[in-house]
């Protein structure tokens, strides 16, 4: 009898790790189950669109996907359609890839008001996820405030300042072109509570600005370090001395080189959102660093501003029967080992840290305790999985069903693009009909 393993969640993890359990798990049946019909969680909801060399790595998933000890259940959501105890009672292992989509809150006064989008519903806006399709975020406003230091404020900041021609080879949906390109927005200011040395951004993502058809990038000469001092490890080093020197280079562009600005505004902290139902600005205090840590001098500056996207982490959803801990926001584990028979592997696991590909060594660790704890198997698996949703009413997507949507969306491109993405379920639905 094959052991039986389900995988929830269909991103980056749990690819990985359903292609690490068929090398290592001999003959087990895996199946993928995954709440959207579509695949490749944020590779395709939260990657940017215009970088699509990084969402390249769906090619080899898609291999994954196609093996036939593999079987994709899209369109099925844990805690909704099916609960993990019922999981768990036909699968002899089940692994939890779920992720972590949604935002991490800004708890600040006015943090809730109108015109303040989280990052996670910002982006899935704006790259097509249906869960986010109706956000509609009023972009009439002249200045929008990112708030946060890491790469996730770098691809918000840029997709709202490049102009419709650079992002005619993306796979940005129509909805959000339209509403990008038609907005007046003049500048962008991302804010960090430190300084450039502990801002978390890529080097060539940070480079990358600098190349802006419409957009100049500034950052102010006043807080940028002669050089890195401190102890710190040889790769961060590395990392601040490149983004330092690209920093000199945006303190020394002419704010008026271009038609926008993108402004980093260090050591400045977030204190409340101002203005009445809807965001009018934001109030922030200068800080310095003490031992690493941003401190609050008292120094108080206002910013106008009609929209706010705090970029400052991602922390998992609930999950009936998913042991969520309290304090890091994480599935509680022991190395990808929940509870016996129960395994957790990417975000859900670490948290929101890290590249695609980082994801791989979760994938490997837990195949690893599941062919050391699964035995011989002996549990049903996919037959009462698929006898479960039938009895339901429950219609899940395959992958070749996947491929015809994908198929769909590719012969729909405007000429340059990828894809034209289907941003309803229902409209995913249909081909298939
Ligand atoms: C905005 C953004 C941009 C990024 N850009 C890059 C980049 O350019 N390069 C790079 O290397 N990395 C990038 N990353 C990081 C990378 O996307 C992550 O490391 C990776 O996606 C994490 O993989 P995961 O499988 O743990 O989570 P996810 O990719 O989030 O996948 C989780 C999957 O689980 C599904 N799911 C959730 N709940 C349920 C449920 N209840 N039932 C069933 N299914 C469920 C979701 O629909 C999703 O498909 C970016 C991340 C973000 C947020």
């Amino acid at each position: 009898m094959p052991v039986s393993i389900a995988v929830i969640g269909a991103g980056p993890s749990g690819f990985y790790t359903a292609a690490a359990l068929i090398k290592s798990v001999r003959d087990c049946q895996v199946d993928m189950v995954e709440a959207l019909p579509t695949p490749f969680g944020l590779v395709r909801g939260g990657v940017a669109p215009d970088h699509q060399s990084t969402k390249a790595v769906s090619k080899a998933f898609a291999k994954t996907a196609a093996h036939e000890r593999v079987a994709y259940f899209g369109c099925v959501r844990l805690g909704q359609d099916v609960s993990l105890a019922e999981l768990r009672g036909i699968y002899d292992a089940v692994v939890l890839a779920l992720g972590a989509p949604l935002d991490r809150e800004l708890a600040i006064p006015g943090g809730g008001k109108l015109g303040v989008h989280g990052a996670a519903a910002f982006v899935g806006w704006y790259n097509g996820h249906p869960d986010f399709a109706d956000l509609n975020p009023d972009l009439n406003v002249e200045r929008v405030c990112v708030i946060g230091n890491g790469n996730v404020a770098l691809d918000v900041a840029r997709v709202l300042v490049k102009t419709a021609a650079e992002m005619a080879s993306s796979d940005l949906p129509d909805h959000a072109a339209g509403a990008i390109h038609g907005a007046p927005i003049q500048e962008v200011a991302i804010i960090g509570r430190r300084g450039p040395l502990q801002a978390k951004f890529a080097n060539k993502e940070l480079s990358e600005l600098g190349g802006l058809a419409d957009c100049v990038p500034l950052a102010d000469a006043k807080d940028l370090p002669d050089g890195v001092t401190g102890p710190m490890s040889e790769r961060t080093r590395r990392l601040a001395e490149k983004n330092l020197k690209t920093f000199r280079g945006f303190a020394a562009r002419n704010p008026a080189e271009r038609r926008k600005r993108l402004r980093f505004r260090f050591y400045a902290m977030p204190l409340e959102v101002l203005g009445g139902d809807r965001v009018e600005g934001l109030r922030l205090e200068r800080t310095c660093l003490r031992e690493g840590r941003a401190i609050g001098t008292g120094e108080t500056m206002d910013l106008a501003c009609g929209l706010v996207v705090p970029a400052i982490g991602y922390r998992m959803a609930p999950v009936e029967g998913v042991p969520i801990d309290a304090e890091t926001g994480v599935v509680r584990n022991r190395n990808g080992r929940v509870e016996p028979g129960l395994y957790v592997a990417g975000w859900a696991k670490r948290g929101p840290l890290g590249v695609i590909g980082t994801n791989k060594s979760d994938g490997d660790d837990v195949a690893a305790q599941i062919a050391q704890d699964a035995g011989q198997g002996g549990k049903p698996g996919r037959s009462a999985l698929e006898a479960l949703l039938r009895g339901r009413g429950i219609r899940w997507v395959a992958f070749r069903d996947w491929q015809r949507i994908d198929a769909a969306e590719i012969a729909a491109a405007p000429p340059a693009a990828p894809r034209r993405k289907f941003v309803r379920i229902n409209d995913m639905l249909e081909i298939l009909d």
